[in-house]
């Protein structure tokens, strides 16, 4: 994978956000307080401002800078989480090249990994992992089954759209929403309606 691929998908993770923008800001008006959009949005934003910088540079560098940069420029609690994502893909190793489905499949566990430890946190709990959990085992799993790209992403979309919606009737033990408490009861959490809009943008162009 090239870090040209990178840059375009952040290209369209942007327009996709934009699109679902007064559902994910909504959610987070319900149980947060309403920012969630915007900080997903400038985060999506500051990718894109980086192509120039970025566009020669491999992907493990990439994502190094860009988990840098998000660090300082989203705000909220998902500011420092998402950054550590991005962080951790850059260390694993075969990120330079991400050439094959397990390579992309460690890196993005790393990555989910990361924001458990950064967030104190795990699944069951209302936030964007119980979204990037289950991606990232079923991703797992099925990149040592021998699928096409466009099979795992096709299965990877019935995963988030899963997961998200598991997040409706959850108490809240992380973040804002845990305030909340039975109040949050009902209200899909914003985190994982932005990782899922991600995400499905992410599969939609895988085609091969
Ligand atoms: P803030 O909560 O500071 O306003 P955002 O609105 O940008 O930040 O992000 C809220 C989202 O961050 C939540 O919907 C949830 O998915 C996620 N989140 C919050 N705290 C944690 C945590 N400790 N671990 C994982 N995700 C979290
Ligand atoms: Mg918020």
């Amino acid at each position: 994978m090239s870090t040209q691929l990178i840059l375009d998908s952040a290209d369209a993770v942007s327009a996709a956000l934009a699109e679902n923008e007064d559902v994910i800001e909504g959610l987070d008006r319900a149980i947060g307080d309403g920012d969630h959009y915007h900080n997903i949005k400038r985060g999506a934003e500051t990718i894109t401002a980086l192509r120039e910088e970025l566009e020669d540079q491999t992907p493990d560098v990439a994502l190094q800078k860009i988990g840098m940069k998000l660090l300082s420029t989203i705000g909220g609690a998902s500011g420092p989480l998402i950054a550590s994502f991005f962080m951790a893909m850059a260390k694993t190793e075969g990120s330079a090249k991400m050439s094959d489905q397990e390579t992309i499949a460690r890196m993005v566990s790393a990555g989910v990994e990361a924001i458990g430890k950064r967030g104190k946190s795990g699944l069951g709990e209302k936030t964007m992992l119980d979204v990037l959990i289950p991606i990232a085992e079923a991703l797992t799993k099925l990149s040592t089954e021998g699928h096409t790209n466009a099979e795992i992403a096709s299965e990877l979309k019935k995963v988030a759209e899963a997961g998200m919606l598991s997040t409706k009737n959850m108490l809240a033990t992380k973040g804002r929403a845990s305030f909340l408490g039975e109040r949050a009861i009902g209200h899909i959490d914003p985190g994982a309606m932005s990782c899922k809009v991600i995400i499905a943008t992410l599969c939609d162009r895988v085609t091969t």
